[in-house]
Parts: C-alpha cells; sequence; structure tokens
C-alpha cells in the first residue's frame, strides 16, 4: 500500500525537484500532457520578450548580423546534438517533422537508385503523417522508384531483408509508448544494406539517445513535446556525417545553399548539414527553442529516464492500489524499459473521460478510437502529482461523472 507520505519523499529526494520552478504551470492543474505540448519554460517568456521588443523592434534587419539570426538553425541544432547522442555539426533546426521527412525519405530513395531496390518499410501503427509522406512520396515518384509496405509492429525487425531500401521507425510509438530497439533496427538494417530513418519525437529530451554509437543514418524529431519549445516549434534534421555531401534533398531552398547571399541563379547545395535548410528560418520560434534548450545543457538524461520511469511506474501501482486495472486497459509494455515516457489505457468512454479530469484539472489526452494517453515529464512532474491524478481518475470512474452528456461534445483538436 503506498502512502502520500512516502511520495513526498519521493519528490524531496528527487535530483530533478528543482527543475520544477524554471517552468510556468497554472495553479491547481496536474500537467500530465508533456508528451503533446511541453509546458513553457519562464526563460522561454523573457527569450521571446527580447527578441521581439529588442531585436525585431529596435535593431530591425539589423539582427540578422548582429544578433546572429542567421547561424539560429545551426545554433539550435548544435544544442541539440548532445541531447540526441550526436556530434555539432551534424544536427540542423528547420521545418516539421514532415517537412524534414519528406526531404530525408526523398534523399534516401534518390541515394538507393544505383542499388536497385525501392522498399520503404515502416509499421502501420507508426505516427500517422509518417505514413502519410512515404506514401505521398510513392505517389510523387511512382511505385517503380518508390515502393511503401507497411508491416506491424512486431514484424518490423523481421522484416527488414534485402529487399528493402530505406527503415522508417519511429522509437516511441505515439499511441502505446512502446519503445523500440533503434541499436537492433539498424543494426539489422546495415547487415541487409538498407538506411535506416529514426524519427525521435517521443524520445528527444526524456531518455539517453544514443544516435552517433548506434550509427543510424538519418533521424528526424520535434522541439515542442518534451524539449519544450512551444506550440509548432521547429523541428531538427539529423544525417550521419558519413552520408553528408552525399544526399541530396529535393527543396533545394536558397538557405541550404552553398553561399545563399551570392544570389546565383544556379542552385549548388552546402555540403554539411546546412543543406536541408529550405527557407528563412522562423527567428521567434526558434528563439523560443533555444531558450528552452538551455535546460539540457548540464542535465544528465540517463537521471531523466531513470525519473520517468519513476513516474510511470507510481502511476500503474496507483492504478492497481485503487483497483482500476480492470476498468482501464494499458496499452503500455509491461516492462517499464519497453516504455517510452507515457502510459495509454483503452477504455470505452476515454474521451469523456478525459474532459471530466480536464474539469479537475488533471490534463491527459485522448487518442482515437478509445485510448487514454498521460505522459510523464521528469522535468516538471512531481510525484504527488501522479498520487493526485491517479485520484481524480478514481473519483471520476467510480462516480461515473464520465458519463454526464457535457462530456461527449467533441472538439477539433482532441
Ligand atoms: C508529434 C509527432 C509528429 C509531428 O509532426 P509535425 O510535422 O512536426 O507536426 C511526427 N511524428 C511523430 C512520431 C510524432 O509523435
Amino acid at each position: 500500500m503506498i502512502k502520500l507520505d512516502e511520495i513526498k519523499t519521493l519528490d524531496k529526494q528527487d535530483p530533478l525537484h528543482s527543475y520544477r520552478d524554471q517552468f510556468s504551470l497554472p495553479k491547481n492543474t496536474i500537467y500530465l500532457d508533456g508528451n503533446s505540448l511541453g509546458a513553457l519554460p519562464t526563460r522561454v517568456k523573457q527569450r521571446v520578450k527580447a527578441v521581439t521588443e529588442q531585436q525585431w523592434g529596435e535593431d530591425l534587419i539589423s539582427s540578422w548580423n548582429t544578433h546572429d539570426w542567421v547561424s539560429l538553425p545551426q545554433q539550435v541544432g548544435n544544442k541539440i546534438a548532445p541531447v540526441i547522442g550526436a556530434n555539432p555539426g551534424d544536427v540542423i533546426c528547420c521545418d516539421s517533422i514532415s517537412v524534414n521527412l519528406f526531404k530525408l525519405l526523398s534523399a534516401a530513395v534518390q541515394f538507393n537508385t544505383s542499388r536497385q531496390r525501392n522498399k520503404i518499410i515502416s509499421s502501420s501503427d507508426n505516427f500517422p503523417t509518417d505514413l502519410y509522406i512515404a506514401q505521398g512520396l510513392q505517389g510523387l515518384l511512382g511505385s517503380e522508384k518508390c515502393h511503401f509496405v507497411d508491416v506491424e509492429e512486431e514484424q518490423l525487425l523481421s522484416q527488414i531483408d534485402d529487399s528493402v531500401a530505406i527503415v522508417l521507425v519511429t522509437e516511441v510509438n505515439f499511441r502505446s509508448g512502446k519503445r523500440l530497439d533503434i541499436a537492433a533496427l539498424t543494426r539489422k538494417a546495415h547487415q541487409h544494406g538498407a538506411l535506416i530513418i529514426v524519427d525521435l519525437a517521443h524520445s528527444a529530451g526524456v531518455m539517453p539517445i544514443h544516435l552517433n554509437d548506434w550509427q543510424v543514418d538519418m533521424a528526424v524529431g520535434c522541439t515542442y513535446k518534451y524539449l519544450n519549445g512551444g506550440p509548432g516549434a521547429p523541428a531538427f534534421v539529423y544525417v550521419n556525417r558519413a552520408l553528408q555531401g552525399r544526399l541530396q534533398q529535393p527543396i533545394a531552398g536558397w538557405f541550404g545553399h552553398r553561399s545563399p547571399f551570392e544570389f546565383s541563379p544556379h542552385y549548388v547545395a552546402d555540403t554539411g548539414i546546412k543543406q536541408f535548410l529550405a527557407g528563412t528560418p522562423s527567428v521567434i520560434s526558434m528563439a523560443a527553442v533555444d531558450a528552452a534548450l538551455e535546460l539540457f545543457a548540464d542535465l544528465d538524461l540517463q537521471s531523466v529516464r531513470t525519473k520517468s520511469l519513476q513516474l510511470g511506474s507510481l502511476f500503474d501501482e496507483l492504478i492497481e492500489q485503487h483497483g482500476l486495472q480492470d476498468k482501464l486497459q494499458r496499452l503500455s509494455p509491461t516492462e517499464p524499459e519497453q516504455r517510452g515516457s507515457q502510459l495509454s489505457y483503452a477504455f470505452d468512454y476515454a474521451y469523456e473521460l478525459c474532459q471530466a479530469l480536464i474539469d479537475r484539472g488533471v490534463i491527459a489526452d485522448f487518442r482515437a478510437p478509445n485510448y487514454i494517453r498521460f505522459g510523464f515529464a521528469p522535468l516538471y512532474n512531481s510525484f504527488e502529482d501522479i498520487w493526485h491524478a491517479v485520484q481524480a481518475i478514481n473519483d471520476v470512474i467510480a462516480s461515473e461523472a464520465y458519463k454526464e452528456p457535457r462530456w461527449s461534445k467533441r472538439q477539433a483538436v482532441t
């Protein structure tokens, strides 16, 4: 039987406890949705204010030089690099995951034509945009050049053979929270001469990642989930050093040109990671990401992972302690090491449950058709948050408050 006192002790002993003070969180809210939109670091508020009022407002266009706006994509990329186990110079911040995946998949397909392979393989439960981008590319290039195949997630490893050109995989499944073994998938892909592209949307910032050591070829990820860069903040691209200068991405915009300010009528791609830029960076958003990443400068990601697993395990134990495990069916793996930083449960009234919880100040999210997801952000979630959240879940389920008609009205974003 876990008691609130023990949980308060866990918070007191938590080495990450002080990070919570660096976030601006609403009062009386337990935010378990940092896997969808990270909370606001207070330093981001200050930076955005300075960038708009001083840099844009006063210094105007000279800021491209005086405040080095022009290098922000590289500067932010270099701050992301240690978070994902990459070297500086191998990561750049730009665009969205969707657009970046299009660039990388296209470049990988083109790189492969010499090898007579046309197959992109992914799991059918991958995040939809990843699947759509691959399908769209097949539509554009034709299935002779680009043949997209999706398989069950459990089959992914065994389906990698000599017919596969590109493995497209997300480390942590957005729905179930299951974490895949990227090192093993990369080894298998390389044994069969295939390239691997990894989506780090649900892992960057919440667990150690070792792109270099794993020898991953390419990766994308977003900055608005566990990196707390803000809604719609620009994503990132990683390309292994050995491939840089050998790939050609198709959105040949001027920011990817070797010398954009020569304004030449002919495109000459930059030979480094800068080639993966397309157009002008969104300076305000990128400055927000830059400030948010300061929180990661001295952070040990292994301690973040340890706390993430503890928060998840506590949540699951409390669900059992309240006897809720028969009502909420856990979709996430039983073994904590096989999870990302979320727990998902199937419940017939998942949408309504989610709305009733939000009304009680516990913010989780719903994913169709009938899942509720609870995300754990170790930098600002406390163990006590978990206690109160499960208490609220128990209240709503025991009282059947989720059946109130007002909770069933669907909004545009769920
Ligand atoms: C959140 C998420 C995305 C989002 O893509 P955007 O183009 O940045 O909107 C993509 N892939 C995965 C796996 C995600 O979880």
